[in-house]
């Protein structure tokens, strides 16, 4: 891999904001295609293997795995009792992360929350400003949308349709299936379509036993469609096959990359094009504009160490930077022309935010299990997604559109079950001999788009970089607190109906934000005066700016997000290539 240095006097066909999936993505096309990009990213070029290190045993570990003691990670009470930027009564940590920073293996990751404070409603805002973001320690739950959610609204009325249909996307589905390597088992379901999936991992006998329990009732549970390799790739030599080493279930990545990762999956062979050039510790603050063209020029950046200010030209401008700093980013690019921000001629930028509810769960045990001996169970990149099946054939009273369960059962490193009663050797024997046969899952549900639900600028406090912070005016609402509820309904009954002995469960809303899938601030549409973006995340008021991240989704469904951000990336980097050799951009 060739690293060299930007070259601030040039005009790049192309520069890039953000280096997480959406960044990466359009690095590794447009470089595919023959152009000259930088990529700047905002944090450093972390040496992520001794980060992660995946093999460590918690003994190894000075802190077993977790925090050093002058760090402290947000707990949900921290979120909703005290408001960012966390003042008072956190004095002693020298460092404060999101509630997702709880580990040793992350710390340097996520970013220390006094230096990116942000302001307004409460908002557990989980960043990670490094070389591949989030996708360093993402959950790898890699979901296709289907037509449900591209057309939600002529089904049930509410919102927006998207501008494309399935049909549009399907086929970079399938590229990215099979560029970045995905785990799964086909099931034929029109709204959750299947992908081209690699050799699948394989359930345990709880999740068997959930599978059947819920098979009369007409619910499917599925294995754990993961963005990982499990066959290899043959055409990426930094990235390994699966080893089903089970490391992904504690909060960390995987250090010989068979999860997918930006760097290694994309920006790294992109580079190897010799068309990449990657610039880290680039603070975008401004995305610079022509007077008089309108069009964008390029941007404006501060080293994130030296602080010293950079201007780059390019002649497309791709901002990656995520759902919330790329609605930042927009804001922030005020200029005569532009007054409202870059972008903003309808107003809906930073509008329209949306993301998924978190919280309601159950856990339980599967009785026959109990003081069996133990079995391989946590090597694997995950467990199991029982699937939608609100709002799909029948109309709910209580709420439009869906969720779906994220779960797992079986022996693991770590014990499950540690809340378990008792002390010395017997509590140790109650341990091992239930630790096989707990069962868990939690819900994830769609957070409708709301124009009401949005970010702006605050007025008055700053980054650590003397940016603008960002301001949250966001909540749930009725709906999502009705399908709270009927989470936990549907969660009891099917444990009732697998015959699982229930031990908890719970309609407890976590704070919003929790599920790290924040969505819908530069919505794309059809109508200039109701979106941001057109279908190809070109904004319709600069035509050489695009916006490729999860920001241009017009709703959430209930699908987690980043192999439909890094489809629809691939799609309209495709478009930006064919529109600049025509001479339109
Ligand atoms: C613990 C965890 C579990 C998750 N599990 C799942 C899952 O199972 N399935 C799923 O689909 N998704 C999951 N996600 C979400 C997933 O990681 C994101 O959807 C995905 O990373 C979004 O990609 P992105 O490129 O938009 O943003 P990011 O990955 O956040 O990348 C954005 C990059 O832009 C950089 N940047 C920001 N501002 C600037 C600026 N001004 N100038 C320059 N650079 C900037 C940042 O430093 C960052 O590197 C999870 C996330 C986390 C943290
Ligand atoms: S189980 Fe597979 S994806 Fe997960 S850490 Fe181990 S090798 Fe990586």
């Amino acid at each position: 891999m060739v690293e060299r240095d930007a070259d601030l006097t040039k005009t790049y066909d192309a520069v890039i904001i953000g280096s997480g999936a959406a960044g990466g993505m359009a690095s590794h096309v447009l470089t595919t295609h023959g152009m000259k990009v930088l990529l700047l990213e905002a944090g450093k070029k972390l040496p992520i293997e001794q980060e992660l290190r995946s093999m460590e045993w918690p003994y190894d570990n000075a802190n077993r795995g977790e925090l050093p003691p002058d760090r402290h990670s947000l707990s949900f009470n921290e979120y909703t009792i005290r408001r960012p930027p966390y003042g008072p009564g956190f004095e002693k940590s020298k460092h404060l992360h999101s509630y997702i920073g709880e580990s040793d293996y992350v710390k340097n990751i996520v970013v220390d929350e006094r230096e990116n404070p942000y302001t307004g409603t409460n908002y557990a805002w989980v960043r990670a400003r490094c070389l591949g973001g989030k996708t360093n320690i993402w959950g790898r739950l890699a979901l296709r949308l289907s037509d449900y959610d591209f057309k939600a609204k002529d089904r049930d009325g509410y919102g927006e349709n998207w501008p494309i249909s399935y049909s549009d996307i399907a086929p970079y589905y399938d590229k990215v299936d099979l560029y970045l390597g995905i785990t799964g088992v086909k099931e034929n379901l029109p709204y959750l379509p299947d992908s081209i999936f690699q050799r699948p991992t394989k359930l345990n006998c709880a999740e068997v036993t959930l599978q059947q329990g819920i098979k009369k009732m007409g619910r499917v549970l599925t294995q754990y469609r993961a963005g990982v390799t499990s066959d290899g790739l043959k055409h990426n030599k930094y990235r390994s096959r699966c080893y089903g080493r089970g490391a992904c279930g504690r909060k960390g990545g995987c250090d010989i990359h068979a999860a997918f990762d930006s760097p290694t999956g994309l920006i790294y062979p992109a580079m190897d094009t010799g068309n990449l050039t990657l610039r880290t510790n680039a603070t975008v603050r401004e995305i610079t504009v022509d007077q008089d063209t309108g069009k964008a020029t390029g941007v404006h950046f501060i080293d994130s160490q030296t602080m010293k200010d950079y201007n780059v030209r390019a002649k497309a401008v791709v901002v990656a930077a995520s759902t919330l700093e790329s609605a930042r980013l927009l804001l922030l690019s005020k200029s005569h022309r532009y007054p409202n921000g870059l972008a903003n001629s309808s107003g809906h930028v930073g509008h329209n935010f949306c993301e998924h509810i978190m919280g309601p769960g159950i856990a339980g045990r599967a009785k026959d299990l109990v003081g069996k001996p133990p079995t391989l169970d946590d090597g694997r990149p995950g467990g199991f997604y029982l699937t939608r099946f609100r709002n799909l054939t029948e109309k709910n009273p209580g709420f439009i559109r869906g969720y779906g369960f994220e779960g797992s059962s079986g022996s693991a490193m770590f014990p499950r079950g540690a809340d378990t009663h008792g002390f010395g050797a017997s509590f140790k024997e109650e341990v091992r001999r239930n630790q096989g046969a707990y069962i868990g899952m939690g819900a994830f549900g769609e957070v409708l788009s709301r124009y009401e639900n949005y970010v702006d600028l605050d007025p008055v406090v700053k980054d650590k970089w003397g940016v603008p912070a960002l301001r949250f005016h966001y909540k749930f609402g009725e709906n999502e607190h009705n399908m709270a509820k009927d989470m936990k309904e549907t969660a009891q009954e099917m444990f009732e109906a697998a015959g699982f002995e229930i031990m908890h469960v719970s309609d407890r809303v976590l704070t919003e934000g929790w599920s790290i899938h924040e969505l819908g601030t530069v919505r794309m549409g059809n109508d200039a005066k109701t979106s941001v973006l057109n279908q190809f995340e070109q904004s319709h008021d600069v035509r050489n700016l695009f916006v490729v991240d999860g920001s241009a989704f017009v709703n959430a469904s209930c699908q987690n997000p980043t192999w439909t951000i890094m489809s629809l990336c691939w799609r309209s980097c495709d478009y930006l290539v064919d529109e600049m050799k025509k001479g339109n951009l």
